[in-house]
């Protein structure tokens, strides 16, 4: 079997209501997914990660004119070989990124392929299922003037719990004042020890207001503190992991795993946060999750893209280990991004359901999901 064709599908949407992390202001959705067709005709599909800021022809552009090239006339089953052969030939200008994201698209998509040629879904691929459903928790409390909207996230918590989330994760990094007052309003609000908090600030700080933040937000019991530094301040990460209680998460702006062994092995986090679509795919995501393991620390993926990149999440997810096994151990969790995005499950013929306030990981081969198509053309912007 070879690879006939590799297509990439660039969507876009303008956003009714922007909204803020503390980076800046999101005005559209986005997506760069790629199709991936064997001469026998088994498809795959994968999707690089694009974050609010991120303009996704970067992803694009990489797939079309440094990967395609490598990928035509190979056996897609080989998904190790032509990961290895995507990295080295993008090694000097690749990395990190949005080139990373682009080797984790056409990586995602092989193993999706190669789960429809199988007949198995990718997690079985990956050596079988650890769970079969999965608590999501709810990532929301983006900001829609910016800062004194302690009230209305509130209410938003109150949302979310209505809805079914037991666990919900708070945008922070609006100035230490406001996020503490955040915090404040939000415990309040719910008034309730069985809902699960994290906070993320999306580096917004450097050290010292990190640690002051970090300090003041030790009361609340959080599940974690996500991305208190930069992601280069790898020093910074572990510095603030020796003083504060709460463990610290981080990992979505960083990738493959020579990335996540400099992190890891300096002490950095407690828990690792690799985006499939952006870490490297399914291949270098089971290598970080071996690494993390092997330095102590769990892994709780990342996830901010369409149906396509949250499949390829759970079936992460459903063959992850837990690092410190026990009866009662914490399970990894699925983020799901609450925030507006006009395509994001519609790309799928069967959308997820919440029930008794979990997931089922797909059970159908490969990602377990069917793209639709009428939604990659409607919102198809290349
Ligand atoms: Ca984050």
């Amino acid at each position: 079997m070879k690879i006939a064709q590799v297509e990439v599908f660039v969507l876009k949407t303008a956003l009714d209501q922007p909204f803020a992390f503390s980076q800046g202001w999101v005005h559209q959705r986005a997506a760069t997914l790629v199709r991936i067709t064997s001469d026998e005709g088994v498809v795959g599909w994968g999707e690089a990660f694009a974050q609010g800021l991120e303009p996704p022809e970067i992803a694009a552009a990489a797939i079309e004119h440094a990967l395609k090239p490598l990928l035509i006339g190979e056996n897609p089953l080989d998904t190790a070989v032509l990961w290895q052969r995507m990295y080295a030939a993008t090694r000097d200008y690749g990395r990190k990124g949005s080139v990373v994201s682009a080797i984790s698209a056409v990586d995602i998509a092989l193993w999706d392929l190669s789960g429809h040629f199988y007949n198995q879904p990718v997690h079985q691929l990956l050596g079988g299922a650890i769970r079969d459903v999965i608590q999501p928790y709810a990532t929301g409390f983006y900001r829609i003037s910016g800062q004194k909207e302690s009230a209305r996230l509130a209410e938003e918590a109150l949302q979310h719990r209505e809805a079914g989330f037991t666990a919900m994760k708070v945008k922070l990094g609006f100035g230490i004042e406001d996020d503490i007052e955040v915090m404040a309003a939000i415990a309040k609000a719910l008034n309730d020890d069985t809902i699960e908090l994290m906070v993320d600030t999306n580096h917004a700080y450097g050290r010292s207001d990190a640690l002051r933040l970090g300090q003041a937000l030790d009361q609340y019991q959080l599940r974690w503190y996500e991305e208190p530094v930069v992601p280069e301040d790898i020093t910074g990460y572990a510095e603030l992991r020796g003083k504060l209680n709460t463990p610290i998460a981080g990992g979505e702006n960083e990738h493959t795993p020579y990335g996540f062994s400099q992190l890891l092995q300096a002490g950095g986090i407690d828990i690792a946060q690799p985006d499939i679509g952006s870490c490297g795919g399914i291949t270098a995501a089971r290598d970080i999750v071996a690494i993390a393991q092997a330095n102590g620390a769990a892994v709780n993926p990342h996830v901010w893209g369409t149906a396509v990149a949250q499949a390829a999440s759970l079936q992460l997810i459903a063959a992850l280990p837990i690092p410190h096994a026990s009866l009662f151990a914490k399970e990894p969790i699925l983020e799901y991004d609450r925030s507006s995005h006009p395509f994001r499950q519609h790309l799928i013929t069967e959308p997820w359901n919440m029930v008794d306030h979990v997931i089922p990981i797909p059970q159908g081969p490969g990602l377990g999901i069917e793209v639709r198509m009428d939604t990659v053309e409607k919102y198809k912007a290349n």
